[in-house]
């Protein structure tokens, strides 16, 4: 184009004042804030501007602007944070939001958000409450700890609690305990934001009691034990049993701490996983400080939960961090909820997502499976190989690292367009879907698939594979 031409076109741009008149009357807006629309106008004009001084070819047209910036301005006020169909099989995925929460803690999140309530109240007396309060004697009754405080979550519980007890101090740790927790959640960083002075001990597969009883100096803090969440070592190893520690600890006079990562109430050997020691026997143990997850195994709200010596939590409740730490009050609703239900271990198994969609009995697996494949195979008809097959689904979270939990999956080969495009897909569409690839197939996991979801599925599946 010529530099006149240029000019010409530039100047005869439609001004914003006038666009955003006509996107006032304009339904494909409604809904829409002024500032929001404004916006979404201005940049389309600034694009259209650059394509004319750049030469390339653009429409000046207002229809032309208007459909570019509704475009933008829906883009804009589409919600960021929303659901998705968890196929993978994975209970406690990190990236989709962990624990589901029962409907004890849903609703009693709503009685409390929509109305004033006692968080700091003591009601009995008209005097100021403590905010945790709440669920302290809760958690001690289920673990029969002396004395608990819930914040945050579990990272900050252990940064609080290192702080608390071994600031400027030499904490002991094993080498093969120096783990990494998905969302950059390292034990060595976190024990130096805490204050505290690293020791390790041992190597990386063994580790004995006589390294730690070595490692002791008059700068000795604590012991600290890590829950190996998310990885194990095979073979040689050797690791030190919390009961020798204790021992340990008692003798030299120094605390023993453990992180057990996603602490579990209740003991899933029962129900055909792996043991795994609970909370309750880790306060039996004879830990002084014992931190875990609200949102991993225990199924509830996202929560760091502190329980051990009631001289060792009082200091943490005088520390200032835990202000900074501290819990809010949905996190708090939705905590005392859940913990209630775990009066009763078969109500908790029922009522907790988390708990039931682990301990699902494999027949009752198939048998989910099994009415999947049907939905899906008649929504599919010859459009894809489909199958069953028997593989296994992760507990995720950093519970039972390499277990696998048996599973019966939906096995999806399309006929017309590739594996991972079919993935794509599925992500791409509303709801997102969440499946995964093995072996050149799709595969969809029943286990954390919910009630309701499965015609979506289908029909989802169907849009994709009749469209191409
Ligand atoms: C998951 C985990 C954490 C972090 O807990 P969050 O609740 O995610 O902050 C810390 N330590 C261990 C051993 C864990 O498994």
């Amino acid at each position: 184009m010529a530099p006149l031409d240029k000019h010409n076109s530039l100047k005869h741009l439609p001004g914003v004042d006038h666009l955003l008149d006509l996107a006032k009357k304009d339904d494909r807006f409604i809904g829409i804030p002024r500032s929001v629309i404004l916006d979404a106008l201005r940049k389309t004009l600034d694009h259209i501007r650059q394509d004319i001084l750049a030469d390339i070819e653009t429409s000046t047209d207002h229809d032309t602007i208007l459909l570019a910036a509704n475009i933008l301005a829906k883009e804009k006020v589409r919600p960021r944070l929303v659901p998705v169909i968890n196929a993978t099989g994975v209970v406690l995925h990190t990236n989709l939001g962990r624990s589901l929460l029962c409907e004890d803690a849903l609703n009693n999140i709503r009685t409390i958000a929509q109305s004033y309530s006692n968080l700091e109240l003591k009601i009995e007396t008209g005097k100021r409450g403590i905010r945790y309060e709440a669920v302290d004697d809760l958690i001690c009754e289920l673990t029969g700890a002396q004395s608990a405080i819930v914040v945050n979550n579990n990272a900050g519980a252990v940064l609080l609690a290192l702080n608390t007890i071994a600031k400027d101090r030499q904490v002991v740790v094993s080498r093969g305990e120096l783990v990494e927790i998905g969302g950059s959640f390292r034990v060595p960083d976190v024990m130096t934001k805490s204050g505290c002075i690293l020791k390790e001990v041992g190597t990386t597969n063994r580790t004995h009691l006589r390294d730690y009883a070595d490692a002791v100096s008059d700068s000795t803090g604590l012991f600290l034990k890590v829950h190996a969440s998310n990885y194990k070592i095979e073979g040689f190893t050797a690791s030190v049993d919390l009961k020798d520690l204790v021992l340990l600890g008692k003798d030299k006079n120094i605390p023993v701490m453990e992180d057990l990562g996603s602490g579990t109430l209740i003991d899933f050997s029962k129900y055909g996983l792996p043991l795994e020691p609970t909370i309750a026997d880790s306060v039996r143990t004879g830990a002084d400080i014992i931190t875990f997850s609200g949102d991993k195994l225990l199924g509830g709200p996202q929560a760091g939960i502190i329980v051990g010596q009631k001289k060792t939590i009082d200091l943490i409740k005088k520390n200032p961090l835990t202000r900074a730490l501290r819990i809010d009050k949905l996190t708090l609703a939705a905590l005392e909820s859940t913990l209630k239900l775990y009066r009763d271990e078969d109500t908790a198994i029922q009522k907790i997502p988390t708990l039931r969609m682990l301990t699902i009995p494999f027949k009752d697996i198939c048998k989910k499976s099994d009415v999947l494949f049907k939905i899906i195979k008649e929504a599919l008809g010859d459009l894809a190989d489909i199958e069953v097959a028997h593989l296994n689904s992760r507990p995720g979270g950093g519970s039972f690292p390499e277990l696998n939990l048996a599973t019966q999956c939906i096995t999806i080969k399309p006929k017309n367009i590739s594996v991972s495009k079919l993935e794509m897909r599925m992500r791409l569409s509303t709801p997102s879907i969440i499946g995964r690839i093995e072996d050149n197939k799709y595969i969809i996991d029943p286990r954390t698939i919910q009630d309701g979801q499965e015609t979506v599925i289908s029909s989802t599946l169907a849009k994709i594979l009749v469209k191409k």
